[in-house]
């Protein structure tokens, strides 16, 4: 396979701490969990905020998400704290309502990924701003995929572009929700080496005592930055309770970690 983009390394043009941190809910909920949660992660070394409202989940019947109405509140954490704002985008009505609200990441989820169609549909809605835009990995180990879902961001014009490792889903039992396979996303990274890298733990092991252990493999990796679901109330979550950590736990799990490599 052929390297046929050039990702500027923009992530040096931010004056972001190392690693770069997005922290936030799983799912917005209600106002006041967005805002509570986001003044909480203000007094850390987080710089963006993640709160799904659009929830792609693999059955029908659970909570999908608040929808439009949690990019008011999302809007409104922006105001009251500063820290950017990022949403997961699945189609381009997604991305016209993000951008009304000044949403400032989109990113893609593992189960958009997969799907050619719509990340070109994502990416055609995108053409011509100037969004910070991260691919979560597709849920199965198909590196080109992963590759494919960049290009078309980046054929579109999309010069401020990321990835996220989120895990693999796999049959085998093991410890992780879904299997890391390290070897992927360092393949990735080697390929585009400009391409900020960021590792989801929560997603990667979907229990929050492991989360600490596996930020720490994705830093000795030299990834740049970190994505971890954290809540308020994390046993009570509405979605993924079992992974998220209270802001107070995530402050210690930052300052836990050792630091070696500093790749930006
Ligand atoms: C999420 O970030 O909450 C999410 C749905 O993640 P993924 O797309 O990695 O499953
Ligand atoms: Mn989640």
């Amino acid at each position: 396979m052929e390297n046929n983009i050039e990702v500027r390394r923009w992530l040096e043009d931010f004056n972001l701490s190392h690693p770069l941190v997005i922290a936030g809910p799983c799912s917005a909920e209600t106002e006041e969990q967005v805002l509570d949660i986001a003044k909480q992660l203000k007094q850390s070394d987080v710089t963006i905020y993640r709160a799904g409202i659009w929830k792609p989940r693999t059955r029908p019947g659970g909570f999908e998400g608040v929808g439009a109405i949690g990019l008011k509140w999302l809007q409104k954490a922006k105001e009251e704290t500063g820290l950017l704002m990022a949403v997961e985008v699945a189609n381009a009505h997604h991305v016209q309502l993000a951008l009304e609200h000044d949403i400032d990441v989109l990113w893609i989820g593992a189960r958009t990924t997969v799907n050619p169609f719509a990340v070109q549909e994502i990416a055609d809605a995108l053409a011509g701003t100037n969004k910070i835009v991260l691919v979560k990995n597709p849920v199965n180990p198909d590196l080109a995929l992963w590759i494919g879902g960049i290009e078309r961001l980046y054929n579109a014009g999309i010069e401020k572009l990321g990835v996220i490792h989120r895990g693999f889903s796999t049959y085998e039992k093991t410890k992780y929700r879904n299997i890391p396979e390290w070897q992927l996303a360092i393949e990735l990274h080697e390929r585009f080496p400009n391409l900020p890298i960021i590792c989801d733990p929560s997603h990667i092991t979907g229990k929050r005592d492991m989360i600490q252990q596996v930020s720490q493999q994705a830093l000795d990796l030299n990834y740049d930055g970190l994505m971890i679901e954290t809540h308020n109330n994390p046993d009570n979550a509405w979605s993924d309770a079992a992974q998220q950590v209270t802001p107070a736990a995530l402050k210690q799990i930052l300052k836990n970690l050792v630091v070696r490599h500093k790749s930006v």
